[in-house]
């Protein structure tokens, strides 16, 4: 992913909150369609312009034919605001996230986040590289609900990942548990991504722990009740694949290192 600074230059009567709040509106409707990435977008104020720093999936990622009708209208408004639309300067290659997948299209999506990524929660098949979303057809007019999807994994994960965890068994439960609701959100995305795309969507079930580590390599799938096991694991990652129900998984961290 790139580095990218945004200036939005100011072109007529303007003052720092009404300046502020059409930029936040633009970048967080650019963030809701998989154009940019990260919640946090420093700007400064710099004389006769406004300047965002923000990590872009791909070098043409900001093109307005990858923007959503939000964004579209937030571009807009821009000029009520007394700004001009903005000018992307590429600063070079962000370091601190993951490469975005090569492939023009993935033999089959992966719907996969944990707490320390920073890019997208669609990965593709072959590489397991982050798929930006822009890229990826959907029914709504964009991806915000698998962004908010995200967010909520991600912080799940993040307090069951902690040292002194004050909430691990219900945050473990929640990623874990297939018919919990944040799994039945993340499968229903999942389904709606593949019916929009006309690619096979897995949803990658979080394992943990496990109370019966021993059975653990042969725990059926939760969904059907049947054999999963592959023979090789897929990406390092996944011991367990079932093709109808759409379901990756691992066999659970806590046994791995017993
Ligand atoms: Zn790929
Ligand atoms: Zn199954």
């Amino acid at each position: 992913m790139y580095l990218a600074e945004l200036k939005f230059k100011v072109i007529a009567d303007t003052d720092f909150s009404r300046a502020e709040a059409a930029i936040r509106r633009y970048i967080e409707s650019l963030i809701f369609n998989g154009q940019l990435w990260g919640r946090e977008f420093p700007t400064a104020w710099q004389q006769d312009s406004f300047n965002s720093r923000v990590v872009l999936p791909a070098e043409d990622a900001l093109l307005q034919k990858h923007h959503s009708p939000s964004a579209l209208v937030a571009l807009q408004q821009l000029s009520g605001a007394g700004l001009a639309y903005p000018q992307c300067q590429i600063l070079g290659m962000d370091l601190m996230s993951q490469h975005t997948d090569p492939c023009q299209q993935a033999p089959f999506y992966i719907l996969y986040s944990r707490f320390s990524d920073s890019c997208s929660p669609v990965r593709c098949g072959e590489h397991f590289a982050p798929v930006p979303l822009y890229q990826l057809a959907t029914a709504e007019p964009d991806h915000e609900r698998l962004i908010r999807w995200q967010l909520q994994f991600q912080a799940l994960d993040e307090i069951q990942m902690q040292q002194n965890r004050v909430l691990r068994k219900s945050a473990e439960r929640s990623m874990q548990q297939l018919h919990s609701r944040l799994n039945k959100q993340g499968r229903r995305l999942a389904r709606q991504l593949e019916l929009a795309n006309k690619v096979p969507v897995y949803y990658a079930l979080y394992s943990g722990s496990s109370a019966h580590c021993a059975q653990e390599a042969d725990k059926a799938c939760p969904g059907c009740g049947n054999n999963w096991h592959l023979n090789q694991p897929l990406h390092q990652l996944f011991d367990f694949q079932c093709v109808p129900c759409r379901l990756l998984s691992n066999i659970a961290w806590d046994c791995q290192n017993a």
